[in-house]
C-alpha cells in the first residue's frame, strides 16, 4: 500500500518521485527493466561514455537538468561544431553551401507558415524541386524528430522545433542522471513490470512480483509501452496519434590512431540523391575515440527490421563511399542501439501524426479526478516533447496534480 505508484524509472518517473518525496508523500516506483534511466543510458567506452539514447541538453537556457551538471563537465557542442557537407561524394563548394543555407531558410518559412494539421511532407511538396529540400526534410523530420515526414504533423514539428544552445555532458547524460538524479528519487523496484492496472476505485496494479495498492498512479511509459498494460476500465485516451519514432545510433570505435581527418565534434552529411537513405555522422564527440552514425525515421525502422548486421553494413558502406578504404582501416568494434526491439520502449520517442497535433495534451490530461496521470516525453506541450527536459517537466506536472488530488 502506498500513496502514489509511479510506473517507470526514466527521467519522468524519477522527476515525479523526487517531487513527491520532497513533499513527504509515500511513493513506490516500479521499473520493468533491470536498471533506472529508461531512454537515458550511458555505456563506458574507454575513458568516455556513449549515450545509447539522450545525449544533449537541448535548449540549455531553459533545460531543468542543467542544474544537476557540474559546469566544468558541460561541452558546448554548438561552438565546437564544424560541418562537412558532401555532394556526389565530394566536398560541397561555396555556392552549394549557400544553396543549402537558403533551402534551410525556405524549409523553415514554408513549414512555419502552415496552420493546418497536415503532414510535413505535404507542406514541402511545392518546394521539392529545390535539390536540398529532401536532405533538410530528412534532417528535421527523420533525424531530429525520429518521425516519418509523410505522417508527421507540421504543427507538432513547429511546436517542438528546438531552439537555443545544445550542451553535451562529459561522461554521458545517462550517467549524470543515474549519479545525480536517481538517488533523490529514492528506492526503485526493478524487474517489476506493471501488467494490469485497475483504476475503478483505489489503484490496484498487478506485477509478477505482487500486487500494489495505491491512492494514485503516475504512468511514465513510452506511448508504445503503455499498450502493454491492461487497463480496467480501458483508458478513455488513445496513443494512436502519438506513434514512436525511431532513431538508431551506431557507435564505431577507432582501432588505431587514424581520425579520418575529422576534428572532434565535426559532423558529416551528404545531399540526398533520389532513392538514397539518409545518414548523419558525428566524429569523436567530446574528443572520445569513437564516432556515431545516426539513422532516423522510416529508414531506421526498415533497417531495424532487417537486423543489426544490415544496419551496420549500411553505415559501413556509406562511410566507405565518403572516405574510401580508410573508413574500414579506422574503425573496429561497433555498437548498434536497439530501441526498436526493446519491449519497454519500442522506439525512440513519440511524434504526433497529422490530424493529431492536440493528442499530447489529451494523453496527459488528468483522469479519475487527478488520481491517474500519464506523463513523459510524449505528453510535453512546452515545446520540449521528445527530450529529457520535457520528460522532467512532465514528471513534476504529474506530481503536482496527484498531490492536489490526494
Ligand atoms: C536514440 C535517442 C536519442 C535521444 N537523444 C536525446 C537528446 O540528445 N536529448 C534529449 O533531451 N533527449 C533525447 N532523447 C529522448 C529522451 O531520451 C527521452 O525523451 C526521455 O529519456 C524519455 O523519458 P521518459 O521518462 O518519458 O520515458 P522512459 O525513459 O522511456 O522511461 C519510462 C520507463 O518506464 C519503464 N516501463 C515501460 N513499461 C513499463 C511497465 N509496464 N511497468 C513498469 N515500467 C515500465 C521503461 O523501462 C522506462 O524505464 C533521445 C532518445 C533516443 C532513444
Amino acid at each position: 500500500m502506498t500513496d502514489v505508484l509511479v510506473i517507470g524509472a526514466g527521467v519522468a518517473g524519477l522527476s515525479a518521485a523526487t517531487a513527491l518525496r520532497a513533499q513527504g508523500v509515500a511513493v513506490t516506483v516500479v521499473e520493468a527493466s533491470n536498471r533506472i534511466g529508461g531512454r537515458a543510458l550511458t555505456t563506458p567506452v574507454g575513458a568516455f561514455g556513449f549515450d545509447h539514447g539522450a545525449s544533449w541538453l537541448h535548449d540549455a537556457d531553459r533545460n531543468p537538468l542543467l542544474a544537476f551538471a557540474e559546469p566544468a563537465s558541460l561541452i558546448d557542442t554548438d561552438k565546437l561544431r564544424r560541418r562537412r557537407v558532401l555532394v556526389a561524394g565530394r566536398l560541397a563548394d561555396a555556392a552549394e553551401l549557400a544553396e543549402r543555407e537558403a533551402a534551410m531558410a525556405l524549409f523553415d518559412a514554408t513549414a512555419s507558415a502552415c496552420a493546418e494539421d497536415i503532414p510535413l511532407a505535404r507542406v514541402l511538396d511545392p518546394i521539392r524541386a529545390n535539390p536540398w529540400i529532401a536532405s533538410v526534410e530528412a534532417w528535421e523530420a527523420a533525424q531530429i524528430a525520429a518521425a516519418d515526414p509523410a505522417d508527421f504533423s507540421v504543427l507538432d514539428w513547429k511546436l517542438n522545433a528546438l531552439e537555443g544552445r545544445n550542451l553535451a555532458v562529459r561522461g554521458g547524460l545517462g550517467a549524470l542522471i543515474a549519479r545525480e538524479i536517481a538517488p533523490r528519487a529514492g528506492a526503485v523496484e526493478l524487474n517489476t513490470p506493471v501488467l494490469s492496472l485497475d483504476w475503478r476505485g483505489p489503484i490496484i496494479a498487478e506485477t509478477p512480483r505482487g500486487t500494489i495498492h495505491a491512492r494514485a498512479v503516475i504512468i511514465t511509459c513510452s506511448t508504445a509501452a503503455i499498450g502493454g498494460i491492461r487497463f480496467m476500465p480501458e483508458l478513455p485516451v488513445s496513443t494512436e496519434g502519438l506513434p514512436m519514432g525511431l532513431l538508431t545510433k551506431v557507435m564505431l570505435r577507432a582501432k588505431g590512431g587514424g581520425r579520418l581527418g575529422l576534428a572532434a565534434e565535426e559532423s558529416v552529411s551528404a545531399r540526398l540523391d533520389p532513392g538514397e537513405r539518409y545518414l548523419s555522422f558525428l566524429a569523436w564527440p567530446g574528443g572520445a575515440d569513437y564516432c556515431v552514425a545516426f539513422i532516423g525515421g522510416p529508414n531506421a525502422w526498415a533497417l531495424a527490421r532487417e537486423g543489426e548486421a544490415a544496419t551496420l553494413n549500411f553505415v559501413r558502406n556509406k562511410l566507405r563511399g565518403w572516405f574510401g578504404a580508410e573508413a574500414d582501416a579506422t574503425f573496429g568494434d561497433a555498437l548498434v542501439t536497439d530501441w526498436a526491439r526493446n519491449p519497454w520502449h519500442r522506439g525512440a520517442y513519440a511524434y504526433a501524426r497529422a490530424g493529431f497535433a492536440g493528442d499530447r495534451a489529451k494523453l496527459g490530461a488528468p483522469l479519475a479526478d487527478g488520481r491517474l496521470v500519464i506523463a513523459g516525453e510524449a505528453t510535453a506541450i512546452d515545446g520540449l516533447a521528445g527530450t529529457v527536459a520535457g520528460a522532467w517537466n512532465e514528471g513534476r506536472r504529474a506530481a503536482a496534480i496527484v498531490q492536489a488530488a490526494l
